[in-house]
This record gives C-alpha cells, sequence and structure tokens, in this order.
C-alpha cells in the first residue's frame, strides 16, 4: 500500500526548507529561505508560527545551551526564541555579498555544518563550511554549486553529503575527533526524471531519505549499493527537504516550494510550498544539537 502523504500546512512558501525536530519541546522548526522566516510548527496544536530573522535563512539547529542556531545569508548565528534577537557569530564569506548560506546539520560531535551557494545559483560558487564549538569556522569543501543534505551515519564514521547540481550523494570517511573528512565517493547517482538530489535525512537502519527536487518524491536510498528502497510520491514538484520527527520519530515531515511556479503550475500544484508528513514505516534517529 502506498504511503499517505498529509497536507499540515499549505503555506506557500517561496523555498520551505530546513525541517528539524526539536525532541525537548516536541515541536518542528523550517525555514522559509528568501522571505527571511523561521518557522515553529505544533503537531500537537497544529498551530505555525512564523518569525522575521532579518535576513534569508537557509536553515536551523538547536543549540544544546538554549535557543536556535541559523545558518544565514551573512553567517553562522545564534537565535533567542523569547527575545526572538539574532546574534552572528562567524562570517565565513563576508568577501562573497552574493552568496548565502543554504542547509546544514550537526555532526555527532555537536559541530554546525552549513554550506553556501550563489543567490543566482552560478556553478561552484559556494562552499561546505563546518562551526567548531568554539566558534572557529573551517572551509572543508570548495566548488559547491548548490550546498544541500548532510548527514551522519549511525556509527558517526561516514559523512553523507549532497551537491545538488552534481545529482548525486557523496560519502566521506568522518573522524569525530577531529572533524576531518577524506576518501569521497559517490553513492547514490541519480538519472533523468527523477529530480536533483535536495535535503535528506537518515533512518535507523542507516538509509537514507532524500527530497528530489522537480522529482515530486521524496526516496529511500540505500547507501551501500546506490539503491532506491521505496518512492513516496507527492502533490508538489519542488520537494526540498524531510526529516523524521513526532514522538516516537515515526513521522516524515517534507517541505517543498514553490519558487519559479506560473500560473499555470499554480493550477497543477495548488499546494506548492506546503509543509507535508507521512508515515513511513520506519523510525528516524534524534539530530544533533550544536555543542559551542
Ligand atoms: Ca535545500
Amino acid at each position: 500500500m502506498a504511503v499517505q502523504v498529509e497536507l499540515l500546512l499549505d503555506a506557500h512558501a517561496q523555498i520551505g526548507e530546513g525541517p528539524l525536530w526539536d525532541e525537548e519541546q516536541q515541536v518542528l522548526y523550517w525555514v522559509n529561505i528568501m522571505e527571511n522566516l523561521l518557522h515553529i510548527y505544533d503537531p500537537a496544536t497544529g498551530e505555525d508560527q512564523a518569525m522575521d530573522v532579518g535576513q534569508p535563512v537557509g536553515t536551523v539547529v538547536v543549540r544544546g545551551s538554549g535557543g536556535l542556531m541559523l545558518a544565514l545569508q551573512h553567517g553562522f548565528a545564534s537565535f533567542d526564541l523569547h527575545t526572538h534577537q539574532v546574534k552572528i557569530l562567524a562570517d565565513p564569506e563576508a568577501h562573497l555579498p552574493e552568496n548565502r548560506f543554504n542547509d546544514g546539520k550537526c555532526d555527532p560531535a555537536g559541530r554546525f555544518w552549513a554550506g553556501t551557494m550563489a543567490i543566482a545559483a552560478t556553478k561552484g560558487a559556494g562552499s561546505l563550511y563546518c562551526l567548531d564549538t568554539d566558534l572557529s569556522v573551517r572551509r572543508m569543501l570548495g566548488d559547491i554549486s548548490i550546498s544541500n543534505g548532510i548527514v551522519w551515519s549511525l556509527d558517526h564514521g561516514t559523512m553523507y553529503y549532497i551537491d545538488s547540481l552534481k545529482a548525486d550523494v557523496r560519502a566521506y570517511d568522518f573522524e569525530v575527533q577531529t572533524g576531518n573528512i577524506a576518501n569521497e565517493r559517490v553513492v547514490c547517482r541519480f538519472t533523468e526524471g527523477m529530480g536533483l538530489p535536495d535535503g535528506m535525512a537518515i533512518d535507523a537502519e542507516g538509509m537514507l531519505w532524500v527530497a528530489q527536487y522537480n522529482g515530486s518524491r521524496v526516496c529511500r536510498w540505500n547507501p551501500h549499493t546506490g539503491q532506491v528502497l521505496e518512492t513516496i510520491m507527492l502533490p508538489v514538484s519542488r520537494v526540498t527537504a524531510c526529516a523524521f520527527g513526532g514522538a516516537d520519530l515515526d513521522t516524515l515531515y517534507i517541505t517543498s516550494a514553490s519558487q519559479g511556479m506560473s500560473p499555470d503550475d499554480w493550477k497543477k500544484e495548488p499546494h506548492a510550498g506546503g509543509l507535508f508528513a507521512c508515515k513511513p514505516g520506519v523510525r528516524g534517529v534524534p539530530t544533533f544539537r550544536f555543542k559551542g
């Protein structure tokens, strides 16, 4: 039986992105990148709160010491959930005003990884950065076009990463102690009609869930064989990211975009930019918090 996908919020977000489950608060954070919005969705009440963070926001993670961390157009920042104060902590691309941060997540040691892209999506203009717990920043990869999904294997020994325009998912040996990555290799290859890989989550069996932009789907991939194990179709083509959440981590939340849609596209996809959810029959794993 096909997995039923439910529309939770008909948000019409321009670029809905960055879903992240907060286990402590039992809420879902997500962002609407170019409209400068951080959202908090509470599945218990169905309420969604949007806050303007003052500049494009690529992703959000939970900060262990309280509040949130954001990857903004102009750097890594902390966010106070009570005062809504945004404080820039590091801006590794102050010299590249046409770039903005996009997707990112924390690694098992609590470092915050996020990558950049040119707002105009110029090929190779972005980089992948790592904000360490002492707030120092390292540039980990260059020649990145659209920095996107990033997750770590269940044994913490492998990092999986997506640069969308490369149309693949790559794996790297990952050293928890230092954060160093090595031995880049392609583990999932995208072919015509599948869309491009965007955001990504990992499940409790170590399989990857990849949001496939312009592919109207989220697929479950086996990174050891490169095979697609399952496909969940959505009523929107611009599928951007996914994250496991809910009390049992058995709900897959899925964000979408509506950028570049014509009036005709809107007739075909009236819920573009919406927030969706489904129960894929497998659980996720808790995400890591920023320890700086
Ligand atoms: Ca993305």
